[in-house]
């Protein structure tokens, strides 16, 4: 997270001169554009989101929760991730939260209390994978080249194909490529949900998974998605047959 915070200060700093025209170099205006888009988000992500999810942790008054740490320990003794528990906001909630560059996972106190200590295993197993797979980070990077990586790969080329091809069907080439870009993003962030379900349920029993996400469900624990194609996160009844 170090290295990433350097170089995304300093290229948001060089495209900032770039855009501004301080120096120039022959690169194409738009091109320079989305680089600079591209520095921007990831400047968010490694600089201001740290910064805000310390603030959020500040402000869910968490401390930090034995039991919790205990089930952490059987799933993997090697983790030295920790684990805090929520009592002002985020009560509803689980999450993996960055804490000075680290990253901890948050359990609401309401979660606490509304699920078994085989339910909360699952949870917690569930969130842990998404941190020991970086799935924030491939995430971010994930978003960051659909906004930025390919507009800039289709500003490069489409002038080449264009040189062959009439400029309606290379149009329509282009915003196909485009959206399914796009889609696909959404996709791989919903596979990496069904991912950590799958890495939590080899803890418990087939039910406990089944019951964890029901509880979550019924509780309204989590915010569901009604248009599926752009949520990062599946639907609880296709998480649910996924635990099966
Ligand atoms: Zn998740």
């Amino acid at each position: 997270m170090k290295a990433l915070q350097i170089i995304s200060s300093i290229s948001f700093i060089l495209l900032t001169l770039l855009k501004f025209n301080v120096f120039m170099i022959n690169v194409d205006n738009n091109i320079v554009h989305y680089l600079f888009n591209a520095s921007v988000m990831l400047m968010i992500f490694s600089v201001i989101f740290p910064l805000v999810s310390y603030a959020k942790l500040k402000n869910a008054n968490v401390e930090e929760e034995r039991v919790l740490n205990q089930i952490l320990k059987k799933i993997d003794p090697t983790s030295t991730t920790r684990i805090f528990v929520s009592t002002k906001t985020l009560k509803n909630n689980a999450a993996a939260l960055y804490r000075k560059n680290n990253m901890v996972i948050v359990v609401g106190e309401k979660l606490l209390h509304t699920l078994d200590e085989k339910q909360l295993t699952f949870l917690i197993a569930h969130e842990y994978f998404h941190i020991k797979k970086n799935h924030l980070m491939k995430n971010v990077f994930s978003f960051i080249f659909v906004l930025s990586g390919v507009p800039i790969a289709l500003l490069i080329t489409t002038p080449i194909i264009g040189a062959a091809v009439p400029i309606v069907p290379l149009l329509i080439f282009a915003v196909v490529i485009y959206i399914s870009f796009f889609i696909l993003h959404f996709v791989f962030s919903r596979r990496r949900e069904f991912q950590a379900d799958q890495f939590a349920r080899s803890f418990v029993e087939p039910t406990d998974a089944r019951e964890t996400l029901t509880k979550l469900k019924e509780n309204k624990l989590v915010d569901e998605k009604s248009f599926s194609l752009l949520a990062t996160h599946p639907s609880i009844e296709k998480r649910i047959s996924n635990v099966n």
